[in-house]
Formats: C-alpha cells, sequence, structure tokens
C-alpha cells in the first residue's frame, strides 16, 4: 500500500480509508436502518464469493447471504441498534468454499449528527478454525477424564505432570502423590531390569512401546495392565512428553487363570487332569534323556472302590478319592506328579529316579499308604491301589505309549491279585492281553449256547454192559469247528468263568440224566470238576438245590470225577465237599490216577469211591512191564480200600481182555466208544449190545 501524504484532499482520503476498509483481514459492512447495505469491504465479499454490486443492489441483505439462521441475524441487528455498545454474536454462513464458517460478528451502531442512529456496522472475524481446536480440546480433556483407561503424561525428563481419574481408581494413587515423580515407583518385581531396558530402547528406536506389565499399586497389590507409551515430539524432532495409556487387565488375566485351572486341574481333587499330566509326562521325559535318570510312569487303578460307591453312595466315592489323592500326594516327593485320569484311575510320574529299586520303595510306599482303611460316617473302608508301571529308559517309547503301557501292566496287577504293582514286559503283557481277549470269547461262547457236552459210555467189563457215562465238554467253534478241553480249559483256570461253566455242566449233566431215566436207561453220569469250582463254599449246597428239582434220581446217578492232583492241593477242604455231596447221593472219583503220587494215607483220608486209572498207564501196559505193575497195584490198592476202579484209554480188545484178567471193574476207551453227542448214544447202545467190539 502507498502512502498517503499528510493534507492530501477529501476524495484521496476517502480512497484512502476504503483501502484500509478492504484490505483489513475481517469483514466489514455497513448497514442502513431500511438493512440494506451501504457499503460491504472487498474481503467480506471475496470469502463469500458475492459481487460488491450484488450486496449493494439487494433489498435487504439477508437475501442473498448464506446465513444459517437470517432470522436470527435481523434480530442481532436490532438488538445493536437497540442498546448501547458494540453488540456481539457468534453466525454461521456458507463461504465461497461450500463449507459453513463460524464469524464472531461486532455490531456497533452509527449515530448521525442529532444523535439518532443512521445504521451499523458490522465486523466478522472466521473463527471456525479457533472454534474447531477449542472442540478438540474440549473433547481431549473429556476423552482424558473420562476414559478407563489409566493416562500418563510425563515430560521429556520422564516426570509426570498430569494423570487422569483412571490413573488414580486403578493405582488408588491420588493426582498429587505423582505429579512430579517419575512412573518408576510404580514398578513391581514381576520384571527385571532386562525388560524395562528393552521397553526404552524401543520407545527410542520407534516412538513407543506396547506390552503386558504389572505394576504396584499404592496398597501394594499388583494390577495387570495392557501399556502403552509414546513419545510425543515438538517441531523440531525433540521429544517434548511421555504419554502413558494403560488398561487394567487384572480381571481378564485372573479369569484366564481360572480357565487354565480348570482346563488343567480336576475339579474334585485339584491335581493335574490328564491333558496336564501329558504334559508333564513331555517334560519328564526330556529331562530324563537330559540327565540320563530313571522315570517312571505309573497307571493306579483303586481296588474295591466301586464297592464304597455302591454302598456308601457318590459322595463317600468322593471322599475317598480325595483322601486317597492326599496319600498319594504325601507319599510322593516335590518333584513328582499325580494326576486323576478320570473315575478311581490316577497316574503317578516319579522322576529323577537313580536306579529302578528307588522306583520299587515308592511304589511300595504308595500301596501301604493306599491300603490303611478309609474312615467315612463312622465306617471303616479298604481300598488298594492296582499300579502299572513302565520304566523309562527301558521301555525306550514316547509320552503316549509309555502310559498306555502302564495301563497294560496296571490290568496285570488287577488279574494277578490286586494291591500290587507290575512292572511292564513287553512279551509278557501281549499274552496276557491275548489271554484276556480269549477270555471274553470264552464268555460269549457261553452266552451263545456253543459248548456242548459229549458222552464217552463206560462199561462193565465182566458182562459188558453199559453201566455210564462220562460227559466231556466240547466247544462248537463257528470257525474253528469242535474244540476239545485241552484248547481252551487251562485258559479259564481261576477265573469265574471256570465256576460258571462247571455249573453249565452240572445243569446239563442233570437234564441229560433225566432224559435218559424218561427213556427208561438208567444210567451213571460223570462229570468232571475242578478243583476250584469243587472247593468254592457253597459248591454242595449249590448242587443239592440243583438235585432237588430230580426227586427221582437214584442215589449215585451222579458221579463227579476230580483230578487226583487237584484233590491232593487242600484234603480237608475237598473231602469235606466230597462228604457233604456223599450225603446228597453224589459219588466220586479220583481222575487220572497214579499220577498224583497220592500216598496210602492221602487216598485212606479222600472219601472217593473210585480211582480212574490214568490212561497213560493202560496205553502201554502191553508191552511196558512197569505200567503194567502200576495199574496192577492200582487195582490191588482199590480193592483193599474198598473202591472201584476203573480204566480209561482202553484202545483195542486185546487191552480189554488184559484188564479184565487183572480183574479191573469198569472200562472207558475209543476202543469201547468214542466221546460221542447225546444223539448218537442211543444208535451206539445198540450196536454194542449186539455186536461188542465190531
Ligand atoms: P479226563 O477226564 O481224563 O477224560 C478222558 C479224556 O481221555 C477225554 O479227553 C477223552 O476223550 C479221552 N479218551 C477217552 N478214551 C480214550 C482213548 O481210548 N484214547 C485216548 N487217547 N483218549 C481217550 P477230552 O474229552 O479231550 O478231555 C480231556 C480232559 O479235559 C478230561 O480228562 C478232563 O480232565 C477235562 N474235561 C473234559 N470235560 C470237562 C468238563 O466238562 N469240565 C472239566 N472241568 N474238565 C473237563
Ligand atoms: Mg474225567
Ligand atoms: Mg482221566
Amino acid at each position: 500500500m502507498k502512502e498517503t501524504p499528510a493534507g492530501s484532499s477529501p476524495d484521496s482520503e476517502k480512497l484512502l480509508f476504503q483501502a484500509i476498509l478492504d484490505n483489513a483481514p475481517i469483514g466489514i459492512w455497513f448497514l442502513g436502518l431500511d438493512g440494506r447495505l451501504q457499503f460491504v469491504n472487498k474481503t467480506f465479499c471475496a470469502a463469500v464469493g458475492i459481487p460488491e454490486k450484488t450486496f449493494l443492489a439487494a433489498k435487504h441483505y439477508t437475501e442473498v447471504l448464506p446465513l444459517n439462521d437470517p432470522a436470527g441475524s435481523t434480530r442481532s441487528d436490532a438488538a445493536c441498534l437497540a442498546q448501547e455498545g458494540p453488540h456481539q454474536s457468534l453466525e454461521w454462513l456458507t463461504f465461497a468454499d461450500g463449507k459453513a464458517h463460524m464469524l464472531e460478528i461486532t455490531r456497533v451502531k452509527v449515530l448521525d449528527q442529532e444523535g439518532s442512529p443512521r445504521g451499523l456496522i458490522g465486523l466478522a472475524v472466521d473463527v471456525t478454525a479457533r472454534n474447531q481446536a477449542e472442540e478438540r480440546l474440549r473433547l481431549t480433556a473429556k476423552v482424558f477424564e473420562n476414559t478407563l483407561d489409566a493416562v500418563t503424561i510425563a515430560d521429556s525428563e520422564g516426570s509426570i505432570i498430569e494423570v487422569n481419574e483412571a490413573f488414580c481408581r486403578i493405582t488408588g494413587y491420588e493426582r498429587e502423590d505423582v505429579i512430579g515423580r517419575n512412573p518408576r515407583f510404580l514398578q513391581s518385581d514381576r520384571q527385571d531390569a532386562g525388560f524395562y531396558k528393552s521397553m526404552w530402547r524401543a520407545i527410542t528406536a520407534s516412538g513407543h512401546w506396547r506390552g503386558e506389565i504389572w505394576n504396584r499399586k499404592k496398597d501394594g497389590d499388583l494390577v495387570a495392565e495392557v501399556l502403552t507409551i509414546s513419545a510425543v515430539t515438538d517441531a523440531d524432532g525433540r521429544v517434548s512428553n511421555y504419554v502413558g495409556v494403560a488398561s487394567d487387565i487384572t480381571q481378564l488375566k485372573q479369569h484366564a487363570k481360572q480357565l487354565e485351572h480348570i482346563a488343567h486341574f480336576d475339579a474334585l481333587t485339584d491335581v493335574p487332569n490328564r491333558v496336564l499330566f501329558a504334559d508333564r509326562l513331555q517334560q519328564a521325559l526330556a529331562r530324563s534323556k537330559r540327565e540320563g535318570s530313571i522315570m517312571a510312569v505309573c497307571y493306579l487303578d483303586l481296588d474295591g472302590f466301586k464297592l464304597v460307591n455302591d454302598t456308601m453312595g457318590h459322595e463317600a466315592g468322593d471322599r475317598v478319592l480325595i483322601e486317597v489323592t492326599r496319600r498319594i500326594k504325601d507319599t510322593i516327593r516335590e518333584d513328582d506328579t499325580v494326576a486323576r485320569l478320570g473315575g478311581d484311575e490316577f497316574a503317578v510320574l516319579l522322576q529323577g529316579l537313580h536306579a529302578s529299586e528307588e522306583c520299587m520303595a515308592s511304589l511300595n510306599r504308595l500301596l501301604e499308604a493306599i491300603s490303611h482303611p478309609i474312615e467315612i460316617k463312622g465306617k471303616l473302608f479298604e481300598v488298594s491301589a492296582s499300579i502299572g508301571v513302565a520304566l523309562y529308559p527301558g521301555d525306550e517309547h514316547d509320552a503316549d505309549t509309555l502310559l498306555r503301557h502302564a495301563d497294560q501292566a496296571m490290568y496285570v496287577a488287577k488279574q494277578s491279585g490286586k494291591n500290587r504293582y507290575h512292572l511292564y514286559d513287553a512279551a509278557n503283557d501281549r499274552r496276557a492281553r491275548s489271554h484276556h481277549e480269549f477270555l471274553k470269547r470264552l464268555a460269549v461262547a457261553l452266552v451263545r449256547s456253543e459248548f456242548e457236552l459229549y458222552y464217552q459210555p463206560k462199561v462193565d467189563m465182566r458182562t459188558l454192559r453199559m453201566v455210564g457215562a462220562e460227559a466231556l465238554i466240547r466247544w462248537n467253534h463257528p470257525e474253528k469247528g469242535v474244540l476239545l478241553p485241552g484248547e481252551f480249559l487251562h485258559a479259564i483256570e481261576g477265573t469265574t468263568l471256570e465256576v460258571e461253566l462247571g455249573d453249565w455242566v452240572i445243569a446239563t449233566a442233570l437234564k441229560q440224566l433225566d432224559t435218559w431215566r424218561k427213556a427208561g436207561l438208567p444210567l451213571e453220569l460223570s462229570i468232571n470238576i475242578s478243583a476250584r469250582h469243587l472247593q468254592a463254599n457253597d459248591f454242595s449246597w449249590k448242587l443239592k438245590r440243583k438235585l432237588l428239582r430230580y426227586p427221582e434220581f437214584a442215589m449215585g446217578s451222579l458221579q463227579i470225577e476230580v483230578l487226583e492232583t487237584a484233590a491232593l492241593e487242600d484234603i480237608p477242604r475237598v473231602s469235606d465237599t466230597i462228604e457233604r455231596c456223599r450225603k446228597i447221593g453224589v459219588g466220586f472219583a479220583l481222575d487220572d490216577f497214579g499220577t498224583g503220587y497220592s500216598s496210602l494215607s492221602y487216598l485212606g483220608r479222600l472219601p472217593v469211591d473210585t480211582l480212574k486209572i490214568d490212561q497213560s498207564f493202560i496205553r502201554d501196559m502191553l508191552y511196558d512191564k512197569g505200567d503194567r505193575a502200576i495199574v496192577q497195584g492200582v487195582i490191588a490198592l482199590a480193592k483193599a480200600f474198598e473202591r472201584k476202579t476203573v480204566a480209561e484209554g482202553i484202545e483195542s480188545e486185546d487191552l480189554f481182555r488184559a484188564l479184565l484178567e487183572m480183574d479191573c471193574e469198569y472200562g472207558q476207551g475209543y476202543g469201547i466208544a468214542r466221546p460221542m453227542p447225546a444223539a448218537e448214544l442211543p444208535a451206539w447202545l445198540e450196536k454194542w449190545n449186539s455186536a461188542p467190539f465190531s
């Protein structure tokens, strides 16, 4: 702008003022009382994009000016004219850029010489940007105060200059406590110096850091936070402030911890569950490999637990499980792990052993601890444990296999009498498993009626008359055909199936006897009974009940054959049972006689009616003098003790004659008849009666 020389003409004065007004950085206008604009400066015209002419031509400025609230403007005009001094208002209008701008408008009343109002001067300043900045600040302050996150603002030295409400709530400190301090006072010992070092390295390098951190509150408690620290730089790129924003995740952490606990621990006993045990097992395996130490994986199953549950209810069962867990925990070492795998099954991991003896000692302590009676509701309960053990190294397998092997070994411990441990032995346990499978198949066979009794006739050697038969069991196997007892009976020895099958033999034999009786065949029937079955407490009682159903049977219709060797196992008990059975008309024979080396005194004490000479002596007696002497001896012995003799295994007529000469009373053997199904017996008998040995 050119300088205006002093003392110039009124015209040039006017130009001067015009130039000043036009170039002022604010909008300026003069409004007449009629609402017509008499002057508008260029700044305003340019800003709103309306030519001066248009303004000056308009009857009322509100017709051309894109005001947000024209009525409001008119009211402000009126208010200004009515008051003393300047009038201020904030008004929105749309500028040439298409955007709404906020104007701070000052209106000043202009009077004429008489002092009456002539119009008003308007001065408009665009305060949009200022207003926005203020708005932003207000908002920021609101967020700062109301956010749930703790916000800490520190200066470039790290001293706190401001904290928000949430900071105070989370940490428990008052604002006054912390201003001017370094946030270091919040540190807990959950993080080491290295942690903070790397945190500051990140802030220096990239301007920020984010991570989880445990801080200490004013009351000493710990708080878990997700913390973001940002460095704020000034225009020159120098750090002016540090801002920390932290959210409290303590509850989340606790919740996660609870969830993790639920996922990894047994709810009843609070020891690790299968999942965590698998984890510990993996670690232990790695440790054993590293240290070269021995580790034992034990699978533990309670014996007698079902009884507690069934008789005392689940609550009592639970208490037993808790007590057993406590005892196991007390017995093992700190390093070892006990886990509940479910039901009454536990796993124990013994680590860092130096010799397998150490493991055996621990196992014995475990068995001992568990087997002490447990008192529940005033009653004492005895449970024990069957433990299977897989040792590493030795059993060079992965964790899963080790546990499976321990499980298999546990099964063997159960089978061999419970309250004991069994070390896994690959070959042995495979055998045990297949044995188990076979047993299961036999039980199925019984249910499916795959067993049948064959009958081998027994004849009076002098008269050649058939006096009876021996019932011999056969298994009609659907795939393998007819199986002999030697092929399957050994498997059931000592199991409950042995007694079940024996009971079936008795029932079937009695039914057969009855059929023969009804058909007019007053035969004797011998059945083979295992020693164990015979020694069952209720044997004679059960037999009596079965016999009561057939009151028509003659005394001695049923005879029981028991192996000589078996009878010698427990003479008092066996002879007791024999006595009871004899009272109800059941006879007894010592089977395979001669193989048991029974002394004369034993024979005197066993109240049997018959001795069955073992077929091994009969077979060769025509050539073997020794065998012949034994047969001769047994016959003489039987006579002396007033027992009958039956020779078994007579395969030929020659043998038959020789035995007859030796005064043997009864005979049985292929030479007379092979064992046969009941249905074939009548036809054989007819043939035998008409032409024996044909
Ligand atoms: P055992 O009681 O001594 O029965 C005689 C065995 O000799 C039978 O074999 C019979 O078939 C066989 N035998 C008969 N005569 C001759 C012959 O002239 N020559 C030869 N070489 N053998 C002959 P099986 O039926 O195989 O029975 C074997 C053993 O199995 C029986 O010996 C008996 O101890 C046992 N057994 C058979 N059935 C039963 C049963 O129902 N229960 C029990 N617990 N054991 C049974
Ligand atoms: Mg027999
Ligand atoms: Mg025999």
